[in-house]
């Protein structure tokens, strides 16, 4: 039987910190070592810290190699996507391969989590850039802000990712994500900074919640709290926070229904489903992912795109 092809790549899509990424997604939606309120994906329905190999990079390394032959300008290649990518074991043996075919520089967004493990901190060693990101200090606000796997202790995070910054030659630019009531106190903002010393991170770049959130009381610092916060936090730090996205009017639908919706009325290519939504491809891709390994939608090449339409 033929396997159905569900797309592990997609773009490249224009992103403010990486120019145009080429979004690598190596797990299944939504598989995570966290749960974190802010979460623009929704509950994480896999909440796991066991490593493993979740998909072969094959296919996968194929889908980038015929992206780079499509001659789109790449910036970076990105693991990102539906989940932590350092739970798949996959992910070393595809920086490498990667490595050996092209020289776009290779970043990957963790959520650090599984850095205490010196495994993980290997298979990440070939990267170029490495955006980790950390919101706590202490165990109790990391339970509070990110719901982790039971496993999980933030102390252990951070130690991790010191010994990853000590052998790491690329990059590493630290993601904080301050939300409101949660992790935002004077006191642990004082004691994230103290972390953050210790990581010695290239950068440190403060977020909010401007995204639509997985629960509701996940709400955004200001502007001016998040740029004093900054202040504090000294010539390494910038806010990326896009405040434009606050302003814009936030549809409240539940983004999977929208798009199984627009499939069951005609096959529909991406970037068809993107225009009609509102939403970035890269967003659109994690439900469509989701559809296809619930077996709802399957996709039909036609002319060279990609339709989804009803099982
Ligand atoms: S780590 Fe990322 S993918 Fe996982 S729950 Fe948090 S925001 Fe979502």
């Amino acid at each position: 039987m033929k396997r159905k092809t569900v797309i592990r790549v997609y773009g490249p899509v224009p992103s403010r910190r990486l120019g145009y990424s080429l979004g690598v997604d190596i797990l299944p939606f939504k598989t995570c070592t966290l749960d974190c309120v802010y979460c623009q994906l929704g509950p994480t329905t896999n909440l796991t810290a066991e490593r493993k190999k979740f998909m072969d990079c094959l296919p996968i390394l194929e889908q980038i190699r015929d992206s780079i032959d499509s001659k789109k300008r790449i910036d970076y290649i990105t693991f990102s996507g539906s989940g932590e990518p350092t739970l798949n074991t996959e992910l070393k043996k595809c920086i490498r391969h990667i490595k050996s075919f092209t020289d776009i520089p290779v970043a990957v967004l963790t959520n650090a989590t599984l850095l205490g493990r010196a495994s993980v901190r290997k298979a990440l060693i070939e990267a170029d850039l490495v955006v980790p990101s950390l919101d706590a200090a202490e165990q109790s606000v990391f339970e509070k802000t990110n719901r982790p796997h039971p496993s999980l202790r933030i102390k252990e995070i951070i130690l991790g990712l010191e010994k990853f910054r000590e052998i790491f030659k690329g990059k590493i630019w630290l993601e904080v994500m301050l939300v409101k009531g949660f992790n935002d106190s004077p006191e642990h903002v004082k004691k994230l900074k103290e972390a953050v010393e210790k990581i010695c991170p290239d950068k440190v770049q403060l977020n909010t919640v401007v995204r639509p959130p997985a629960e509701e009381t996940a709400r955004p610092l200001n502007r001016e709290e998040l740029e004093s916060i900054c202040r504090q936090w000294g010539d390494l730090c910038e806010v990326i926070a896009d405040f434009k996205k606050l302003r814009q009017k936030v549809l409240s639908i539940d983004i999977t229904s929208e798009v199984l919706a627009m499939v069951r009325r005609r096959p529909v290519t991406l970037d068809d489903l993107s225009v009609s939504l509102g939403k970035h491809k890269n967003e659109i891709i994690k439900h469509l992912n989701a559809l296809l390994d619930d077996k709802k939608i399957k996709t039909r090449e036609h002319k060279g795109n990609t339709y989804y339409e009803p099982v």
